[in-house]
């Protein structure tokens, strides 16, 4: 049994001093991740700060058209707002995809890009897990990795990063705001997320204390079009084992520009940068998208449990891609 303090905060400068003045302290949104994460004793606080009265659920639109979403908006009124479900029926279709009704419902924006990984060795709190213990080792390596990462890895560790959403946040290149002790920030949110390389414990470039206060999502003329898949062992109530979110502009047969980014495959949310590259100003066909997934999986680093998700992916992409050209039937 662990001791556990609670504070309600109504404002953001009451949360953040909260947080930031004492290492045990952490915030608690919908705690569809932290209450699991304390139980299973993978994190220890002494304090939890419920930020759930701060005034950031709402969804609005900017004068430049820019759609601002609370950090506290739920993941299930985000994915039904009219604005989302218009203009980026990809992000809307990663959040419906996304956990369960119920949990979608508790689920905060904020809560869900700071989701922790779901790696069984992380989750067990004794294996050996550079993330939960720097410089224990990665049980994942020679273990049980078939939901592992293919990109973006490192000898000391290959969780791939479990959100949804976050794959279609980085595919149109979504903004993270912030406020600290040391005042307000923006992030993009390719950044937001950090490649593992020898310090995996270290996610984000959040200060202690940092509170997410909301997301930005740039107007996007070609997001309108955009969709998301997922593949996983069952339909509902499960993390990819690859996914895709991808969005085209087809002018005269040819790929005048693209979004693409995978989820499932990456330690970070992968923005398929190469793939992209090969995209733009090539003919809209399917030896074009057949390329582009091949040029995109070409760095990666499977293990022998994983190594089926090279060929997931790249299929996964040209699907992606055809359906994005020719309407979701394609
Ligand atoms: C069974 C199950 C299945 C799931 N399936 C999926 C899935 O398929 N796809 C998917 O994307 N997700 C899935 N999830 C994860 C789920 O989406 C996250 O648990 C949820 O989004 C976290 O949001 P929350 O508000 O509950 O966060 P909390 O649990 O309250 O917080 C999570 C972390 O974020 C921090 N935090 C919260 N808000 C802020 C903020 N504003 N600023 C800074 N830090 C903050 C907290 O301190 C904590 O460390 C699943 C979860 C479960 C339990
Ligand atoms: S893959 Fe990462 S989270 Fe999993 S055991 Fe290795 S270090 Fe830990």
């Amino acid at each position: 049994m662990q001791p556990l303090s609670y504070a309600r905060v109504s404002d953001v400068e009451s949360a953040i001093a909260l947080v930031a003045g004492d290492p045990g302290s952490s915030f608690l949104a919908g705690g569809t991740t932290k209450v699991d994460l304390l139980r299973l004793a993978v994190e220890h606080n002494d304090r939890l700060v419920d930020i759930n009265d701060l005034p950031l659920s709402d969804v609005e639109e900017l004068p430049d058209g820019t759609i601002r979403i609370g950090a506290l908006a739920r993941m299930s009124d985000v994915a039904r707002t009219p604005i989302i479900k218009e203009r980026f029926p990809g992000v809307s279709e990663a959040l419906l995809l996304g956990a369960s009704e119920q949990l979608r419902n508790m689920a905060s924006m904020g809560g869900n890009l700071c989701q922790r990984v779901r790696c069984t060795y992380f989750r067990d709190s004794v294996s050996p897990c550079n993330k939960r213990e720097p410089g224990s080792g990665c049980s994942a390596l020679e273990g049980l990795n078939r939901g592992h990462a293919i990109l973006g890895v490192s000898e000391s560790c290959i969780a791939t990063h479990p959100s949804d959403v976050a794959v279609a946040l980085v595919a149109f290149d979504a903004v993270v705001h912030t406020a600290s002790l040391g005042g307000r920030r923006t992030i993009a949110i390719d950044d937001f997320y950090l490649l593992p390389g020898e310090t995996p414990q270290l996610e984000h470039p959040l200060a202690r204390g940092e509170l997410i206060t909301a997301i930005d999502l740039p107007p996007s003329p070609l997001a309108a079009e955009s969709l998301y898949l997922k593949f996983r062992d069952r339909q509902s109530y499960e993390f990819a084992l690859v996914s895709v979110c991808a969005a085209l502009e087809i002018e005269d047969d040819v790929v005048a520009d693209v979004r693409l980014a995978l989820g499932g495959v990456g330690t970070k949310p992968w923005r398929a940068r190469l793939a992209e590259a090969e995209l733009r100003g090539a003919p809209a066909s399917a030896e074009s998208f057949t390329r582009a997934a091949s040029a995109e999986l070409a760095a990666a680093s499977p293990r022998p449990g994983n190594a089926f998700k090279v060929a997931l992916a790249e299929r996964a992409i040209v699907r992606g891609l055809h359906q994005a050209m020719n309407g979701r039937a394609g």
